[in-house]
């Protein structure tokens, strides 16, 4: 349920309102805005009067929110989310470019990426310590080790970091080395680690599961989010269809959706979503063009001996000619790429 309070309400009347839904053991949820201020409650409605509610001199409308996501849902907090990873911003007036390679393999590979994904302009680097590969055989990740090497690129380079966690344990190592947890695909209706990452003292990327609808996209985030976290970015990475010519199906029309429905950013990954680097700047140019406000991109030094994903990252020459295509549709959307 949201109140929208009546215009020019000043914060004795706010403090009314919280306090009589509080009192009945209700949450609620301040967003103030230019023009009017909404209250968003959480909680057993049926412990509520609402004609008393509607008599509130401070209240306008009291709205009921069909939809089972609260907290990220676009009624109950009207104007975007931005937030501060390191001195980079996600959010509505800064294009976010997180490019790295799929896997940290050595701190020398892991700073000579760093190095030039800086120089061409990304705002974050990424890098995976935890691997969930498809195979137990595959390569694993450095772990710990790994988590390290990406605190030594970032206070060599600057660039704030974001590290995949898998696990309650990953989210303890990884708060202590990075600067953005990011939950994968395959863990995004991992309930118990959302949870874990709702706790942690970090913003969370929160990818989308292969064959996740946007709805339940939503409600994982609301998990995030309902345990205090509110720093969520979103990150469509290519869905499961019939179509096996690529290696997922890029679902650039999630981005309008999310748009009408939620207040969390959105980042999109053509890697994942076509496992094919020559796809991967057409496919980012278009993301920019939809609205989102950030992309992740692999990129590696030597893609054909890449420990993963090698096929789909792109090599420094076409990061670069990426992000020199990708300017005139940055500033045409009305954003900066600031670092
Ligand atoms: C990744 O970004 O490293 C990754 C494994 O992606 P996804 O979870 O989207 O498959
Ligand atoms: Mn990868």
């Amino acid at each position: 349920m949201i109140l929208v309070l009546k215009r020019g309400t000043k914060e004795s009347g706010i403090s009314n309102v919280v306090a009589n839904i509080e009192k009945e053991g209700l949450q609620t949820h301040v967003s103030k805005g230019t023009e009017v201020t909404i209250v968003g409650v959480v909680g057993d409605k049926s412990r509520l009067d609402i004609d008393r509610l509607k008599a509130s001199p401070y209240i306008d409308r009291v709205l009921s929110v069909t939809e089972s996501y609260k907290l990220a849902n676009k009624k109950f907090h009207p104007e975007p989310t931005s937030f501060a990873v390191k001195g980079t911003q996600i959010g509505p007036d800064n294009l976010t470019v997180m490019a790295g390679p799929c896997a940290v393999e050595s701190e020398e590979g892991l700073l000579t990426i760093a190095r030039a994904v800086k120089e061409a302009g990304a705002t974050m680097l990424r890098g995976g310590a935890y691997k969930p590969r498809t195979s137990p055989y595959s390569f694993q990740g450095l772990e710990e080790e790994g988590l390290k090497y990406l605190k030594t690129a970032s206070e060599e380079t600057g660039l704030a970091t974001i590290c995949e966690v898998t696990s309650a344990h990953a989210v303890e190592a990884a708060v202590k080395y990075v600067d953005m947890l990011q939950i994968g695909a395959r863990n995004m209706q991992n309930f118990e680690l959302l949870k874990e990452v709702g706790k942690a003292p970090l913003p969370v990327l929160l990818k989308r599961g292969m064959a996740a609808t946007i709805d339940e996209w939503l409600n994982a985030a609301e998990y995030i989010m309902s345990e205090g976290n509110p720093h969520i970015a979103l990150c469509e990475r290519g869905i499961r269809t019939f179509e096996t010519s690529t290696r997922n199906t890029l679902d650039l029309a999630a981005v309008l959706v999310l748009k009408e429905h939620t207040h969390l950013p959105v980042i999109v990954d053509p890697s994942h979503a076509t496992g094919v680097r020559d796809f991967v700047k057409p496919l980012s140019l278009a993301a920019v063009a939809c609205g989102a406000d950030g992309l992740m991109i692999e990129v590696h030094n030597n893609p054909e001996c890449a420990l993963s994903d090698g096929p789909q990252s792109l090599t420094f020459e076409q990061f670069e000619e990426t992000m020199r295509d990708l300017a005139p549709y940055i500033a045409l959307s009305g954003r900066e790429q600031k670092a």
